[in-house]
């Protein structure tokens, strides 16, 4: 059964139009049902859902022209290479990027801060030498600087977030300090979908020469990114939070940065030659990918961010935004229901606790629904901590989500309270 979406009533007029049934009936998963529910999917910012678009792009790569990359001589070889090197392409125009030498393929954002970490941080940093992220972070952009300061006695510090989720920029100013060496920041919080000032970070950093590390995972499928425009020096997303495949990823690394680093997995493709003594590496970005990378995944990210490009991002973020101010009404009317995370500047993700019922709880109950969201500390537990939560309940919005899988939820957590009284 498929859900018909219905035309966005309840959205504040105004917006730039946006055609969300078109853009539902284009993700062929939203069409069934889970648990005898159409689904509602509320999940986005652990992974989204992908395009008929990208399946078939892949599909395509799969069944016509697929072989190992810049190896062979032979012609499924160079149609392989062509489509690979072409989705650098497009991942260089979507981030506006200068070169593709600046685009590295990587697993996602978690390989991409580790490869930064061991690659340039090892380089660079010493004993003495700070860190600086925010207590907004995902895992990802901790436990690698965590690592590093083990491996180079250098240390990190977080930035104070104020209690409305938003970054205390007042704090992060007075923490960059004559020692702080680099800045690691999110773009859009995972768990909170704060947006950071990112300009400012970047220019309050590079005033002291600090180059700047951004975690792009939640904002490239929202909103339109320019690393030229922000001027940040490292920046990294992953394929499948942008309706592309799982696996693959990119890392935008500003080349003079990228050309003095030294390789951080070393194997085939990653060299011009080898003896037994010692080898001369291949050329940018192929220096940063040692073994045979996820050809597939790198072609369907290109039709992922190609596909989203066609949409328009900023009728998406419009779209999105529209949602999140439908859902942060529709929620905040019901009782003893707390949003938790309210920033001026936030992306389309509610995080929200329940007086009386533990997060696992509601998720659980709305899955008897067909509704999908997560539960848990999202990866983030620094800043649940630093609310004095070990868990809250996130629905998050994609392109595909409407104002009928908000009054879903409602009526789910509706269903909720009435379990739990
Ligand atoms: N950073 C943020 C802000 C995220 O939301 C996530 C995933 O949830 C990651 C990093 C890690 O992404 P991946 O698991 O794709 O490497």
């Amino acid at each position: 059964m498929s859900i018909q979406a219905s035309p966005a009533r309840s959205l504040p007029a105004g917006k730039p139009a946006f055609d969300a049934a078109t853009v539902r009936a284009a993700f062929p998963i939203l069409a069934r049902e889970v648990n005898g529910k159409p689904l509602v999917y509320l999940d986005s910012a652990a992974s989204s859902q992908r395009p008929l678009a990208v399946l078939r792009a892949v599909e395509h790569y799969e069944t016509r022209l697929h072989a190992n990359v810049h190896r062979g001589v032979h012609s499924l070889s160079q149609w392989a290479t062509e489509a690979y090197e072409n989705a650098r392409e497009t991942v260089r125009r979507h981030l506006h990027a200068r070169s593709t030498h600046e685009i590295v393929f990587v697993r996602g954002t978690t390989e991409a801060i580790n490869l930064v970490a061991n690659s340039w941080g090892r380089r660079h940093l010493r004993a003495g030498d700070e860190i600086l992220i925010t207590y907004l972070e995902h895992h990802a952009n901790i436990v690698p600087w965590q690592m590093l300061c083990a491996a180079t006695g250098a240390s990190l510090r977080a930035a104070p977030v104020k209690a409305n989720g938003e970054l205390d920029l007042a704090g992060f100013r007075s923490m960059l300090s004559a020692h702080t060496r680099l800045v690691a920041v999110a773009h859009i919080s995972n768990a909170l979908g704060t947006i950071l000032p990112v300009q400012e970070i970047v220019r309050l950093a590079h005033a002291r020469g600090v180059p700047v590390l951004l975690d792009g995972a939640q904002a490239v499928p929202h909103q339109a990114v320019d690393v030229q425009a922000i001027d940040c020096d490292f920046y990294a997303f992953s394929g499948h939070k942008v309706y592309g495949p799982t696996g693959i990823g990119a890392l935008y690394a500003r080349e003079s940065l990228l050309s003095a680093m030294p390789p951080w997995q070393g194997g085939g493709d990653m060299i011009l030659s080898v003896n037994i003594k010692e080898s001369t590496y291949n050329a940018l970005p192929w220096r940063f990918e040692a073994g045979t990378p996820n050809i597939s995944g790198a072609v369907g990210l290109g039709a992922a961010l190609d596909y989203l490009d066609s949409l328009g991002l900023a009728a998406v973020a419009a779209h999105e935004h529209a949602l999140l101010e439908l859902a942060t009404e529709r929620l905040s009317a019901l009782p003893r229901l707390k949003l938790i995370g309210t920033a001026s500047d936030k992306a389309a993700v509610l995080s929200f606790t329940m007086e009386g019922v533990h997060p696992h709880d509601i998720g659980t109950i709305l899955d008897t629904e067909g509704i999908a969201i997560r539960t848990g500390h999202h990866c983030a537990m620094p800043i649940m901590e630093a609310f004095g939560l070990a868990a809250t309940a996130r629905a998050s919005f994609g392109c595909y989500n409407n104002a009928e899988d908000v009054e879903r939820l409602v009526e789910g957590l509706k269903k909720v309270r009435k379990v739990f009284g």
